[in-house]
């Protein structure tokens, strides 16, 4: 069996207290109904990362951050180290996600260099792909996304490739209220899926964990998560209201 996962990105959301109270909100509510299904990930801005860690210890929440930096150390300031990352107690780094690529230019050869870079600092990776609506509506859509994966991803050895988690995320249902259709959702997980089954065989294809992301809320997660190969979510807005946010985990 795939992990499911249900990981929520704060984006550049909530002061220290404001995080620190979200994620020990979370943390009690997962205490006292402990989910069996899926893993839920707190994916949050760099300076809450360690705070947040300290919040989590031992329970069974995990903690991920939103970008990192292209180069593993040095004369770079301002950026954030995968290594950093990893000392702050966080286990994931969200990669790719559609706000880097397109306010802060990174192209998919810049994000296979973070991948690798992530990945050798022990961090799980969640890359995200996705068309722009001009390529949906120009049906191009399969073609888009087979070359963020391919020139992001498809030169990672199988043994790391196994560690990547991926998150279809259609960049017109990001933060617009417009969710894919469950049908929609499928078809492009499918696709997915199949591509990697291509390149890595079938044993990693029905292995990898490949997310949802997109207008995700308590009432339309549980149709898109009950699709074959949706194997859970990244969820940005309703990951910053404690009860959305647990009632997503709990629809997977
Ligand atoms: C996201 O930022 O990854 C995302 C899916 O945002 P939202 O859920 O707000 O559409």
């Amino acid at each position: 069996m795939r992990k499911k996962i249900v990981a929520g990105n704060w984006k550049m959301n909530m002061n220290i207290s404001e995080g620190l109270a979200l994620a020990g909100s979370i943390n009690k509510y997962f205490l006292d109904n402990p989910s069996k299904r899926a893993e839920a990930v707190l994916c949050t801005p760099f300076i809450h990362l360690a705070g947040v860690a300290e919040t989590l210890k031992n329970s069974k929440l995990s903690l991920g951050a939103q970008n990192c930096a292209s180069e593993p150390s040095g004369a770079f300031t301002g950026e954030v180290s995968c290594d950093m990352i990893k000392s702050t107690g966080a286990q994931y780094v969200i990669i790719g996600h559609s706000e880097r690529r397109t306010y802060f230019n990174e192209d998919d050869k810049l994000l296979n260099k973070k991948t690798l870079l992530a990945l050798k600092s022990g961090l799980t990776v969640i890359f995200c792909c996705g068309e722009v609506l001009p390529e949906r509506e120009q049906n191009i859509y399969f073609q888009v996304v087979k070359k963020q994966l391919e020139v992001g991803l498809f030169n990672l050895q199988p043994e790391d490739f196994a560690k990547i988690v991926i998150a279809y995320e259609p960049v017109w249902a990001i933060g617009t209220g417009l969710t894919a259709s469950p049908e929609q959702a499928q078809e492009m997980h499918s696709y997915i899926r199949s591509l990697i089954r291509e390149r890595y065989g079938k044993e990693i294809a029905d292995q990898t964990t490949i997310l949802y992301g997109g207008s995700c809320k308590p009432s339309n997660a549980s149709e898109i998560f009950a699709m074959p190969d949706v194997d859970g979510g990244l969820i940005g807005g309703a990951s910053l209201k404690k009860d959305d946010f647990c009632a997503i985990v709990n629809a997977v």
